[in-house]
């Protein structure tokens, strides 16, 4: 396996400099370029190409490389699939928004969660990320970012200064944050610190760990949190969202509403609208008829939150559909009409199947 050397400490980086028999100011130079996210060593102009060309051969410079990737018919959502040092895969988005550039990071190859609607978790867990590992994959986002700048591609619709530079964060890709919370922490200390990314700029989205949630209470950090609940009783939470069974809904929004409130934050909610085929072919809802939202509305009523109604991204394996426009219009009134924040997600990069692990899903197949 060739050695990485973003894993690499300053010292570890200046004694492989050294071993190649070349002048210590060289490490420094190849830092600057991990740093900035540089994808191999031929970008590296002030190198001399021989060793470019030696290093290629016989280092990596991040933890991952991508494998493939895919943009929107629009421009504006970039999809990355990206494989480890060990060959697992996982991917990260990029979104390019009005408020700036977003990007959507993994933190686990794989899924243990087992939600019935989504595909990131059709093949199990393999294993954690590293904190290099989370990292690496915005150094991705940047390094397109940069590239945005010197194509004659337009970048964002209102082009502010940031342009080009990762502006937010949501660890909502490929596996449960929470079930890796000490990286994940590592992961958005240094975002922030090495980045510049603000706190409020980074959301963690659980599926409800509660002992994870308070950890990150006690971290004391005021990001956002995201609760994907997805339904508002036990019974048909346990349904669809195996964990529930584990964590319960009253103790999720408990503790997820006591990390909120200490930072005076909203608290996200995540609710996919979900519907089966009836026996006539005609959608039938699941979690979205109008008693659930009445439902949905007695649990979060005068609460600090907003409900983010999401249209479910259809996935092969997964016997679900999308209800209909109308049916999810009626169910967001219901909400409003209770007072309860809510809005219909955009659905963005659609056309290059950006939901949750349907990428690398297609790719092991
Ligand atoms: N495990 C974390 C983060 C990853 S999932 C969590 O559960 O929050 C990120 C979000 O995408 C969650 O709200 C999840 O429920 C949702 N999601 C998963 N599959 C989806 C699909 N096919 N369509 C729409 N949203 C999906």
């Amino acid at each position: 396996m060739k050695k990485i050397l973003f894993n690499m400490t300053d010292a570890e980086l200046a004694q492989f400099v050294e071993n190649m028999g070349l002048p210590r100011f060289r490490a420094k130079q190849i830092r600057e370029w991990l740093n900035r996210g540089a994808p191999d060593f031929s970008v590296m102009k002030n190198l001399p190409e021989k060793l470019r060309d030696d290093l290629n051969a016989n280092a990596q410079t991040l933890p991952l490389r991508v494998v493939k990737e895919l943009e929107s018919s629009d421009g504006q959502t970039t999809k990355f699939l990206l494989e480890l040092g060990d060959g697992e895969q996982i991917e990260c988005v990029l979104m390019r928004t009005s408020y700036g550039n977003s990007v959507c990071v993994s933190s686990q190859a794989g899924c243990a969660m087992g939600c019935k609607f989504c595909a990131s978790t059709l093949l199990g867990l393999k294993r954690n990320l590293t904190v290099n590992e989370i990292y690496a994959q915005i150094l991705v986002a940047q390094w397109e970012l940069r590239n945005d700048k010197l194509s004659d591609k337009p970048i964002r619709p209102n082009g502010d200064a940031n342009n080009g530079d990762v502006s937010h964060i949501v660890i909502m890709g490929t596996g449960e944050p929470l079930q890796n919370v000490e990286n994940v922490i590592g992961f958005i200390e240094r975002a922030n610190s090495d980045m510049g990314i603000g706190w409020r700029k980074i959301t963690v989205s659980t599926c409800g760990i509660v002992p994870g949630i308070h950890e990150l209470t006690r971290w004391g950090r005021p990001i956002n949190l995201a609760i994907s609940l997805h339904a508002p009783t036990d019974e048909l939470r346990s349904k669809i969202m195996p964990i529930n069974n584990k964590y319960h809904l009253q103790d999720v929004l408990d503790a997820a509403f006591e990390f909120s409130g200490l930072h005076n934050r909203q608290l996200m909610i995540e609710y996919i609208l979900l519907a089966v085929r009836g026996e006539n072919g005609e959608p039938e809802l699941l979690n979205c008829t109008p008693e659930y939202a009445e439902k949905l509305s007695e649990l979060l009523r005068g609460q600090n939150c907003m409900v983010n109604l999401i249209p479910w991204n259809a996935v092969d394996e997964r016997d679900f559909v999308s209800p209909s426009g109308n049916a999810v219009h009626r169910f967001q009134d219901i909400l409003i009409k209770n007072g309860v924040h809510t809005r219909i997600r955009r659905e963005r990069g659609n056309d290059i199947g950006s939901a949750c692990g349907q990428l690398r899903l297609k790719h092991k197949k």
